[in-house]
């Protein structure tokens, strides 16, 4: 999404097509739509030049076999992974412009398909030059019902830093999350509130940046208590840092 001219673009269960980033670009720029998906954003990509490979990696494939074998029997339970593969990127020029892009393989061993918020405008991406830009991670259907992006980059609109429209994104899903389990007992809510893995971080014209994400003492997943993020600067080193140290 280009924040100046508010142009979108989107490709949704792409095959065959590794370079997402560049086929929505195309869809963007050269096409009269905002999305493509499956068949017709493969061929319309690779027609606009973008390169057609493989996506299907050796390791990937041993994974989902090995998980096949496991799983067989339980179809239809909630095999959701615990690994989240977004790449989220917010980028500024020094003429004030920001523009934003996702691009994930989504939920591990999803129903064939299932769109998650990344491509989705206003969920897992939104982005104004004139207020700000945001991009989300993690467990896409939360996402998607809060239309977190959106929230966040209005939050900004509305007279927060990126920092405190991260945090109050984050409080709005969890609170979303708390509603949609109304009727349910204190521990399954408690359950459910302690896997919820969501990350969201935020950038406005002028280069302030913020980060928030559902982890905490009580929800790490794979060890990690918050969410890392890149800082790239001209002139400086990259800087990886975790959301916790954003004041
Ligand atoms: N947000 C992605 C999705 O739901 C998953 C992820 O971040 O890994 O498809």
């Amino acid at each position: 999404m280009e924040g100046t001219s508010m142009s979108y673009g989107a490709v949704l269960a792409v095959r065959g097509v590794v370079k997402a980033f560049s086929a929505a670009r195309v869809v963007m720029e050269r096409s009269p739509h905002s999305v493509l998906a499956g068949e017709g954003a493969t061929t319309f990509a690779v027609r606009n030049g973008i390169e057609a490979a493989e996506t299907l990696t050796d390791d990937a494939k041993q994974q989902f076999e090995d998980w096949r074998r496991q799983h067989l029997e339980e179809e239809g339970s909630d095999h959701r992974g615990e690994s989240h593969d977004t790449v989220g990127v917010i980028c500024l020029d020094h003429d004030g412009n920001l523009c934003a892009g996702t691009s994930t393989s989504g939920w591990k061993f999803k129903h064939p398909g299932r769109v998650g918020d990344a491509p989705v405008v206003g969920s897992g991406l939104y982005c104004d030059s004139s207020v700000g830009a945001a991009v989300a991670t993690g467990d896409g259907e939360e996402i998607l019902r809060t239309c977190l992006s959106f929230a966040v980059v209005e939050f900004m609109r509305g007279g927060d830093s990126p920092q405190l429209a991260c945090k109050k994104g984050i409080a709005r899903l969890e609170e979303t999350v708390k509603r949609s389990a109304a009727g349910r007992s204190v521990e399954e809510v408690n359950r459910m509130h302690d896997r919820l893995t969501v990350a969201v971080m935020a950038m406005n014209p002028k280069g302030d940046i913020g980060a928030a994400s559902t982890l905490g003492p009580r929800n790490v997943h794979r060890g990690r208590p918050s969410f890392p993020l890149a800082i790239w600067r001209k002139g400086d080193p990259v800087r990886v840092v975790e959301e916790t140290e954003i004041p």
